[in-house]
């Protein structure tokens, strides 16, 4: 059988991540991974391609992962490259997202090629799972909970902080928020009342430790209106207990089929590394984008368009046998 052959758009955590997630799936192989950086080699040994001279890969790559960030990546390289090649990214600008697969549209009919956007966890996994849960339960709340975790943007926001050298934030939810919730209550609760910020700040020498925090936790969109905890500690204790990148989350719904008769609905993730994780669903997509254009398809989708199936590398018939 021939195998899907992938290319690695950005060689970032989510990059790296994908590296190793392509390994574990032997119906795929990775081609190459296509970097801004004049990169020299790669964890896999596979060729670190200049990412100007991506074009001359077009008939080796079937489907091109992107890697990119959100914030300013994806929303130049994504049009670019869905011109050129089926792709998979992992959009998470929610607010943005209409607008982005309005454009990969345009361009993947255009180009003939499949656009796969905003697939990961949140948006995601998450994403799929709040759909089931709301057209099974009309009647009902939806809760999401993130954490704990490492919230990438809110301790990019810290390092922003004058006098500020490193940081980490995790963001943790309520337990008894989510308790009520499990219990069948549906708790009337913003984002911020049901997460707490915890923050680990690596200070300048001789900063002012009082004038850091404050910053920190009247800082508005990202702080303010949030219970946050600052912690000031040594760059040795940040490097020997905070450096990993976990996350997770729950997403629930909670409704009745009739008055006094409730169901509460729950999907979780706990995840070491979140850019590892992440990283494997943009591949399981991948073979789906893959078939997608195998169909003729052409044109951007998200995961609420895909057949579960097509993620799997199983036959429909095993997977009816082993799995229904
Ligand atoms: P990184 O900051 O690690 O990487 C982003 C890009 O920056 C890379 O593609 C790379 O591009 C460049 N880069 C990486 N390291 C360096 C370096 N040392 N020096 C210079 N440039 C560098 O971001 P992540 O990989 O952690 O995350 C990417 C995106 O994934 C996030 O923005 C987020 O939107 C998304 N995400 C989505 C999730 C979901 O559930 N949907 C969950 C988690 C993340 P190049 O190689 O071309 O230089």
């Amino acid at each position: 059988m021939q195998k899907i052959r992938i290319g690695i758009v950005g060689y970032g955590n989510l990059g790296k991540g994908a590296e190793l997630a392509v390994k574990h799936n032997p119906d795929m192989e990775l081609v190459a991974v296509f970097s801004r950086r004049h990169l020299t080699e790669t964890n896999s040994g596979v060729p670190a391609v200049f990412l100007a001279d991506v074009a001359n890969y077009r008939e080796k790559v079937d489907v091109m992962l992107l890697c990119g960030g959100s914030a300013t990546d994806l929303v130049e390289q994504g049009p670019q490259l869905a011109a050129l090649f089926n792709t998979v990214d992992s959009f998470d600008t929610h607010a943005k997202i209409p607008g982005y697969f309005a454009t990969m549209d345009q361009v993947a009919k255009e180009a003939g090629t499949v656009a796969t956007i905003s697939v990961g966890w949140d948006p995601g996994l998450f994403s799929l799972n709040r759909l089931l849960a709301g057209a099974v339960l009309p009647q009902g709340t939806d809760y999401t909970f993130w954490g704990k975790g490492v919230s990438q943007g809110h301790s990019d926001a810290l390092r922003h902080v004058p006098g500020v050298k490193e940081a980490k934030q995790y963001t943790i939810p309520r337990e008894a928020i989510v308790s009520a919730v499990r219990s069948g209550q549906n708790p009337a609760s913003s984002s911020a009342e049901s997460h707490i910020r915890d923050c680990y700040v690596v200070a300048q020498p001789g900063a002012d430790l009082a004038a850091i925090e404050t910053k920190i936790k009247t800082m508005p969109h990202y702080f303010a209106g949030y219970e946050t905890h600052v912690t000031f500690l040594s760059e040795e204790e940040f490097q020997a207990n905070h450096t990993g990148i976990p996350h997770g989350g729950v997403v629930l719904r909670s409704g009745k089929t009739s008055p006094a008769v409730g169901h509460v609905i729950e999907f979780g993730l706990k995840l070491d590394s979140n850019p590892e994780f992440t990283s494997s669903v943009l591949v399981a997509y991948a073979r789906a984008t893959y078939r997608l254009a195998q169909h003729k398809f052409t044109g951007a989708c998200t995961v609420f368009d895909i057949p579960f199936a097509w993620l799997s590398p199983k036959s429909g018939e095993e997977l009816r046998r082993e799995l229904l």
